[in-house]
């Protein structure tokens, strides 16, 4: 089965009014060279409704980087309901990023919560795992990816899958210029695929499992050949319209 590629660009905390502006400007003007591609820009969550609007019209989606775990919206200040981010127009929300996981303390069980709040409020959420380097070095790289999937399965069940896209983001490959080689990286995908065709063999079939980790332009058709990997989920590189262009090229 040919999966349609994804290459969605994570903002993190970058952008202003400004800056978002002219960098959708450019990406909006290029894609329309590649319409058999999806295309998504995640900006930070004060952005949202602004990109989302300049964006109306084009082909690229909208998605947003974390949402609230909790499922209804009330008292929880600060937070961001799945429901808030449907109504500016969000089709898509980053889950279980490794920053949330390190920096924010989100457990799995955490993520497993915000994973199934998002497909409630009508999200496709693109689930991140990934070993750090410690993990790796201990051989635990497929024991941690299981573990970290494992809780989302058990949680949402594997139909879910249906409607959720998969990261598979090397931590310390993030930001740190040092891309996994397309044979690290195979290896992981078809080891996650592996993992969901356990529960259901069509499902995993069907999977989306972008690799994301230092993907420049210069990397991304290694990456994208592999035939587990199905796209990229790109930080650094998704800020530069011509660095983001030829990855979306490259998918
Ligand atoms: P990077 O980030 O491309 O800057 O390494 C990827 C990510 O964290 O999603």
């Amino acid at each position: 089965m040919k999966r349609r590629a994804l290459v969605a660009g994570n903002w993190k905390m970058n952008g202003s009014h400004d800056f978002n502006a002219s960098l959708v400007r450019e990406i909006v003007l290029e894609i329309k060279r590649f319409p058999d591609i999806d295309v998504l820009v995640c900006p930070p969550a004060p952005y949202l409704d602004a990109v989302g609007r300049q964006l109306a019209g084009s082909a690229i989606q909208l998605g947003a980087q974390n949402l609230c775990e909790q499922p209804k919206p009330g008292a929880f200040t600060g937070e961001i309901h799945g429901g808030m981010l449907r109504d500016v127009g969000c089709a898509y929300v980053i889950v279980g990023h490794s920053e949330r996981r390190a920096l924010y303390a989100e457990t799995d069980a955490r993520v497993a919560q915000k994973f199934a709040v998002a497909l409630a409020c009508g999200l496709t959420p693109i689930l991140c795992v990934g070993e750090t380097l410690d993990e790796r070095e201990q051989h635990r790289t497929e024991a941690v990816i299981a573990r970290q999937l494992a809780a989302v399965i058990e949680d949402s069940g594997i139909a879910s899958f249906k409607q959720a896209v998969i990261a598979y983001e090397p931590v310390w490959a993030i930001g740190t210029g040092k891309t996994a080689t397309p044979a690290q990286a195979q290896e992981v995908h078809a080891f996650i695929r592996g993992q969901l065709a356990a529960a259901d063999a069509r499902i995993a079939n069907s999977t989306r499992i972008l690799y994301g980790g230092s993907v420049k332009a210069e990397n991304a058709q290694s990456l994208f050949n592999c035939p587990d990997v199905d796209g990229g989920l790109i930080g650094g590189a998704s800020l530069k319209a011509d660095e983001f262009v030829a990855i979306c090229a490259a998918a």
